[in-house]
């Protein structure tokens, strides 16, 4: 077996095609648990969120968080999908020292939501559709810590009833770039529509990869499942691994056996966790303790009246407003907080609007740049968007060059100081005047007397050198169209 080309796999026998479906679970932003009034705040001491519903204490009973619902029924729009009218919650049956109840509450057969689709934007700037199968509200579980006591496991139950949205794919991706496009862009409408923030290292969003590889053109082959896999480098890394695991298996004669695995980060590799367990070994039935949740249109219409513009809509809105390319439109649009920085700094103040395409170069380029090395995020970026517009003002009325703007732009993340005043500081204005422009082309070529006379006799890349010298006695600040201009008419 040699090398993987996005989605296929050249192996000893013949090329392999990777399918990959998504289960991802999403934390529901909200304050309280879904059946009970505990609070669901990240980070609190241990077991100081837990309800006598959340501890499974005889007698309690569960009291459905409709904010948790309209969680669910807003995501399921952000998702495109069927919103279903009725739903039912039903009890999934397992033991585990973390779940006291003795079961999960869930949604089996009728879901909150049921078919959707996502547009996954490649890097290329292509785009592909995903289906989404459902979406249905869950609890969480708590969490067993093994790494307090020596040999002892403690349960913290804080996590114990929590919301989430365990919303699944159809096994529509083909590449671990897909796979990741998908969480990507999950990730994006949760955040735009406030419904989950998204946050895979505290675990709001974790993501259950199923891998199978078949022949192009032949029916899905047997799949395996990998848990909770909590950063999408790690799912990449999953899938790349898994799917090769599986081609080497195939070719060597050997069957995938249908099983869960686990993806172990600091070794690169999945290993086997236990065999795959089917819907029948829950023992799933409805919960008696809740009733079925029942909406009308109106409700629904209520829900979609709050949904903010997402963000397949604002890019196509920044392709034919702004002019801007699909993948400079993807990239701003991906982070709310991104896009209206954008549109701030492109429409101004004033009625005054920016070059959309210079601007989205600098928020792309120079901004996230400096961000990333400093750490940030935009929403406490060094430079604002009226700062930046400022700067890129200074560009747009020939006061200075783009290049001296990037050192200026340097300045400004440094000492927050406005654009203008450290162009004035510093005397980096553009030397626009022609007269003195060409009195310093006339000394550049005078004492370059020789290097005029080969420019005349034919190379015509010294015109380059002579430029470069001329920048290089105004420290950078020549208009460089207008020394170009006198240059050549000096030449002629
Ligand atoms: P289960 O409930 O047992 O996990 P589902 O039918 O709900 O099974 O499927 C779970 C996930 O597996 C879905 O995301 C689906 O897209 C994916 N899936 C199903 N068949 C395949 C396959 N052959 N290869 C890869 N993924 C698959
Ligand atoms: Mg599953």
């Amino acid at each position: 077996m040699t090398e993987t080309n996005g989605s296929i796999i050249e192996g000893r026998t013949g090329p392999w095609e990777i399918v990959l479906g998504l289960e991802v679970h999403a934390q529901v932003v909200s304050n309280a648990k879904l059946f009970s009034g505990a609070a669901t705040e990240f980070g609190a001491e241990p077991n100081t969120q837990v309800s006598l519903v959340d501890a499974a204490m005889p007698g309690m009973l569960p009291v459905i968080n409709d904010v948790c619902v309209e969680q669910a029924v807003k995501t399921g729009l952000g998702l495109k999908a069927q919103i279903n009218k009725r739903s039912v919650f039903d009890r999934k049956n397992y033991f585990y020292a973390d779940l006291p109840a003795g079961y999960q509450i869930s949604q089996y057969l009728q879901p909150i939501v049921g078919e959707g689709t996502i547009i996954l934007d490649l890097p290329d700037g292509r785009t592909r559709e995903v289906g989404i199968t459902r979406l249905h509200l869950e609890q969480d579980a708590g969490k067993s810590l093994h790494d307090q006591h020596p040999t002892k496991t403690y349960v913290d139950l804080n996590r114990c009833g929590v919301a989430l949205m365990e919303i699944v794919s159809e096994p529509d991706m083909r590449s671990a770039e897909e796979a990741a496009a998908y969480l990507r862009k999950l990730r994006s409408i949760l955040r735009y529509l406030g419904t989950c923030d998204g946050n895979m290292e505290q675990g709001s969003l974790r993501c259950d990869v199923n891998v199978s590889v078949r022949r192009p053109g032949e029916p899905y082959g047997t799949r395996c499942e990998i848990k909770n896999v909590n950063s999408i480098r790690f799912v990449s890394q999953a899938i790349e691994y898994e799917a090769r695991r599986q081609v080497e298996l195939l070719e060597e004669g050997g069957t995938v056996v249908q099983e869960t695995r686990l993806f172990d980060s600091g070794r690169g590799v999945t290993r086997s966790m236990r065999s795959k367990e089917h819907a029948h070994d829950y023992r799933y039935f409805p919960d008696p303790d809740l009733l079925p949740l029942e909406f009308d249109d109106a409700y629904i219409e209520r829900i979609r009246a709050t949904m903010p513009e997402l963000p397949d809509a604002k890019k196509a809105r920044f392709i034919a407003d702004y002019g801007l390319s699909a993948y400079d439109a993807g990239v701003l649009v991906a982070e709310q907080e991104t896009a209206a920085y954008y549109e701030a700094l492109v429409e101004g103040e004033g009625g005054k609007t920016r070059d959309p395409k210079m601007a989205a170069n600098w928020v792309i380029g120079e901004l996230f740049g400096a961000l990333n090395r400093a750490g940030r995020t935009i929403q406490d970026s060094p430079v604002s968007s009226a700062e930046l517009g400022g700067l890129l003002d200074l560009i747009a009325d020939d006061t200075i060059s783009g290049r001296i703007a990037k050192d200026v732009f340097a300045d400004m993340v440094e000492t927050g100081k406005p654009a203008g005043e450290i162009v004035e500081a510093k005397g980096l204005r553009q030397v626009t005047d022609s007269g003195a422009i060409d009195s310093m082309i006339d000394e550049v070529l005078s004492r370059n007397a020789d290097k005029v006379a080969e420019y005349k006799a034919g190379k015509d890349k010294l015109f380059g050198f002579f430029v470069g010298q001329v920048m290089k006695a105004t420290g950078g600040k020549a208009n460089p169209k207008l020394l170009n201009e006198r240059l050549r008419e000096k030449l002629q």
